[in-house]
């Protein structure tokens, strides 16, 4: 049997922007997962808990759509966006991640 993957097509990049007065600041943006891809973003994270997440799909085949999954599964236990967290009975309450990439 298969085991479901978690999918998410969302996800925040790491960009910069100028800062009112000079240099650059980083933000986070929110996108596509396919659209950072061609936008050649590195660094990702989750748009809802902050934790850290693993970039797969990405192999350009025809139907394939780049996603991303959490690298934590502690993250997925209480994210909104988690597998484990959607499927949970237990009336848990979802919470940022306790190693938010920042
Ligand atoms: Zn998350």
């Amino acid at each position: 049997m298969a085991v479901e993957r978690e999918k998410m097509y969302e996800c925040e990049v790491r960009r910069r922007r100028l800062k009112p007065g000079g240099g650059y600041e980083p933000y986070w943006k929110l996108k596509s997962v396919a659209v950072a891809l061609v936008d050649e973003d590195t660094e990702f994270r989750c748009k809802d808990c902050f934790g850290a997440v693993k970039l797969l799909g990405r192999t350009g085949k025809t139907g394939i759509v780049a996603y991303v999954e959490h690298k934590l599964s502690a993250d997925a236990e209480f994210c909104p966006s988690g597998l484990i967290f959607q499927r949970a009975t237990d009336g848990r309450v979802a919470k940022p991640s306790a190693n938010p990439v920042v």
